[in-house]
């Protein structure tokens, strides 16, 4: 069985997507996310993944957080807003981390559960990954679409089950900054 290193971007994308993985690869799981905005909420989503994996008796490994890289990287597109060319960015770099710890251990091939959410461009998931996949050594990225065959919806079902916490922005603090405004523009007035 090939060995499969899985970027989770966070628990309750997961569920589904490792189901569907471990029918055919060894996986173990990684987390890498620096564009997670502030310690607590970083805190939060690598609880709820440690928990996921305990339950499924999955390996975990813990990228190191550092947001210093995720701002450097990306800070400069903050105007392209979500979905445009800061995600893009975002995507690349959990995603060369992925690919470079996923050589240090050996995988055959790394995916993402990040297509998973109807919120994400997966041609620009697919693009990211097969960028990081070119600066590799050999190992494969699996393109993938997983929110297709009702995945999404599925997903969130096993999330509600495990009684996950559940964000409700995608990470940065960008994208907090604009659910605030997507917020305030629906209040009544
Ligand atoms: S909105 Fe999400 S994918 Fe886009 S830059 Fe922010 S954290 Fe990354």
């Amino acid at each position: 069985m090939k060995h499969l290193l899985l970027h989770a971007c966070c628990a309750p994308c997961s569920p589904y997507v490792l189901e569907k993985l471990s029918r055919e690869y060894r996986v173990t799981v990684f987390f890498y996310n620096p564009n997670i905005h502030g310690p607590d909420e970083y805190g939060l989503r690598l609880e709820e993944i440690k928990r996921l994996c305990k339950a499924l008796k999955l390996s975990l490994i813990e990228g190191p957080y550092d947001p210093e890289r995720f701002f450097e990287r990306v800070g400069a597109l903050e105007h392209t807003g979500e979905g445009g060319q800061r995600c893009g960015e975002c995507f690349q770099l959990r995603l060369e981390e992925t690919f470079r710890i996923a050589d240090r251990v050996g995988a055959d091939m790394v995916a993402t559960t990040l297509s998973v959410s109807p919120h994400k461009n997966v041609e620009q998931i697919n693009r990211a990954g097969n960028l990081a996949q070119a600066d590799g050594q050999g190992v494969l990225f699996l393109e993938a679409d997983f929110k297709k065959k009702d995945g999404y919806r599925k997903t969130c079902a096993l999330a509600r089950d495990y009684d996950f916490y559940r964000q409700d922005f995608c990470g940065c603090s960008f994208s907090r900054q604009e659910r605030e405004a997507r917020k305030d523009a629906h209040r009544p007035r």
